[in-house]
């Protein structure tokens, strides 16, 4: 599949496209779990990518075009992809039409996860990440808890409450979303490409896609 997932943060677009990739081994491309990787590494760009993250700003478009720019190109995306939090501004999927122009690649559609803010803003507040920057898993403390002693079921490193989920950040970051992202589903529904998904129930939403995938 090659499809992009649109929705607020806390829409469940993490956790759909992993789910995903088990069902036709199709790549999931987080923008946000590879900007979290280059922090990690330390370096001046990942301080300066820091900054925007943890105050619940977006980084600058033309840094994430250059990380897309090469993602794209790499061998296990002919297999499918999954794009999770990327676009999130109009001149992002400006310029993402133009590399997959010229990559020739077409995607099947663009997938908005809906819920209710009430919902958005628990899951953001219940979240646990790994720490781990090739793991990334996420938990919810109330109903998919990491174990016990808080470490990831699947690498056993510890799992955190990211740096942006402090209630400040978060409310800045679902500002962001409304100011700058949600604009692109008028955009991608005047393309003829937006489908919407309620996302309350992750196996109800992932059948929903594979049904829409299938038609
Ligand atoms: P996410 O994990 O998708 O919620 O992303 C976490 C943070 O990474 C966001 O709040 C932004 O600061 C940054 N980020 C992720 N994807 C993008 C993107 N496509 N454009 C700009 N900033 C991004």
């Amino acid at each position: 599949m090659k499809i992009i997932l649109l929705g607020a943060p806390g829409a469940g677009k993490g956790t759909i496209a992993k789910l995903l990739t088990e069902f036709d081994g199709s790549v999931q491309i987080s923008t946000g779990d590879i900007l979290r990787s280059i922090v990690k590494e330390g370096n001046v760009l990942g301080q300066k990518a820091k900054e925007y993250m943890d105050r619940g700003d977006l980084v600058p478009d033309s840094l994430i075009m250059d990380i897309m720019e090469s993602r794209l190109q790499e061998p296990d995306c002919q297999n499918g992809f999954i794009l999770d939090g990327f676009p999130r501004t109009i001149p992002q999927a400006e310029a993402l039409a133009k590399l997959l122009a010229r990559l020739k690649i077409k995607l099947d559609f663009v997938a908005n996860l809906d819920a209710p803010r009430e919902v958005i803003l628990d899951r953001l507040t219940t979240r646990r990440t790994c720490c781990n920057p090739s793991c990334q898993a996420i938990y919810n403390v109330k109903n998919n808890p990491p174990n016990e002693d808080g470490t990831c079921t699947l690498c056993n490193h510890q799992t955190i409450q990211r740096d942006d989920e402090t209630e400040e950040a978060i409310s800045n970051r679902l500002k962001t979303y409304h100011q700058k992202t949600a604009p692109l589903n008028d955009y991608y529904e005047k393309e003829g490409l937006l489908k919407i998904f309620l996302s309350l129930i992750a196996d109800d939403t992932i059948a929903d896609i594979i049904k829409a995938l299938k038609a």
